[in-house]
């Protein structure tokens, strides 16, 4: 039997895919369901113009088996989920689309919990929450988060601390020379956090008003776009684009620690394995940077979004990467694959706790 769709949901232990489809809107959407021995499915909707249904396919797949690991190794009682729509999203989206969409995710019933990604907006989620209960990135009045940036950079200075603790000695930020490459949303808030905490910060950004304004208002260096992951520093912080992890960079950096929150770092798995034996201590991205998530699943808690308990969860990613340093020493194994093991404990051990208390074993 040819079987395409099965052979590539087996591969990594896939649970459900959804094809949504309404011919007289031209709406076609996908929604992937990766694992959900922690909770519901937790992920995003992106719309991009895919080339081509198994492209859709691939990166709906891959994006929902990432929600898994984020949620298992942040803390969250959430699995992986992910919904891709097939369109362009300045041209694509009407309010009859995205209704027709959330009515989709309503029929899960609770199963699949979404916010923005890639292509979508707050505001699209206002639209989408017309028809479903089940998103959690609407704005504060509606019961949703407040700044996911912030939270996401709160969480990323929880790394930075903790990677400062085991090279150093203590997190303390006093005096640490930090390269913060993006000063945007995310960025913008570290920058703050950083200066607050008597760190000597050096930043770079593409948008060199931007770059001038804020260098103004913290009093900090300013480094050119080429040179900042460069610098020797205690710190390189990428706060900007994925990839910056290469073939070409790996050579120039002269950081002992990189931690920042941009998604997808590494090149390839194989400049992790690189950065482990120069001796430099590598974050990996989607544990550092799952402050904004733990904050909006906050909002699923009864009585809606509490930003000082959102807060309180997003700091305790300073012990998630403390526990990957010390799987990656125990393991003797790069911190980005430490970072999938305890992800994998995680989930292992709720399953073994759901098999007990229904007393299958
Ligand atoms: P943003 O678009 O607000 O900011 C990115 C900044 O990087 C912009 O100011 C841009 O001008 C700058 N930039 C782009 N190319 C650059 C370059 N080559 N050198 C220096 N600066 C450059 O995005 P954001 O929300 O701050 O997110 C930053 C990164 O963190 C992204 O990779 C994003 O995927 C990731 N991330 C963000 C969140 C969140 O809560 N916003 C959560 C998880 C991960």
């Amino acid at each position: 039997m040819d079987s395409y769709i099965f052979d590539l949901m087996e591969t990594q232990d896939y649970e459900n895919i959804f094809f949504c489809q309404e011919k007289t809107l031209g709406l076609k959407a996908i929604i992937a369901i990766h694992d959900t021995t922690l909770g519901p499915a937790a992920g995003g909707i992106r719309m991009w113009p895919y080339e081509s249904e198994a492209d859709a396919i691939k990166d709906v797949l891959r994006l929902a088996r990432g929600m898994t690991y984020k949620c298992a190794a942040a803390g969250a009682s959430y699995g992986g989920g992910k919904c891709v729509v097939i369109g362009d999203p300045k041209h694509d989206k009407t309010e009859v689309r995205l209704r027709t969409l959330g009515r989709f995710i309503n029929r899960l019933n609770g199963l699949f919990l979404t916010g923005v990604d890639v292509g979508t907006t707050p505001e699209d989620m206002l639209v989408i929450h017309q028809e479903t209960p089940y998103v959690v990135t609407v704005p504060e009045a509606w019961g949703g988060p407040s700044d996911g940036s912030q939270a996401t950079a709160y969480g990323v200075v929880q790394g930075i601390r903790a990677c400062l603790k085991e090279v150093y000695g203590s997190p303390d930020m006093q005096g640490r020379t930090i390269a913060l490459q993006g000063i945007g949303a995310v960025g913008s808030h570290a920058l703050k956090y950083l200066v607050e905490a008597g760190a000597i910060v050096t930043i770079s950004d593409i948008d060199q008003e931007r770059t001038r304004l804020f260098a103004a208002q913290y009093d900090t260096s300013i480094a050119s776009t080429e040179e900042i992951h460069s610098l020797k520093v205690d710190v390189y912080c990428p706060c900007a684009l994925g990839n910056v992890l290469n073939d070409q960079t790996l050579p120039e950096l002269h950081c002992k620690i990189i931690c920042g929150s941009a998604n997808n770092q590494l090149g390839d798995n194989h400049h992790g394995d690189v950065l482990q034996a120069r001796g430099i201590l590598y974050a990996p991205d989607y544990i550092v940077n799952a402050g904004g998530l733990l904050s909006n699943l906050d909002s699923l808690n009864p009585g809606g979004f509490n930003n000082q308990r959102a807060m309180e969860q997003v700091s305790r990613l300073y012990n998630s990467m403390e526990n990957i340093i010390a799987i990656s020493k125990e393991q003797n194994i790069p911190t980005y694959r430490a970072a999938d093991v305890l992800a994998e404990q995680r989930i292992a051990a709720i399953r073994q706790l759901k098999s007990l208390a229904s007393g299958k074993v």
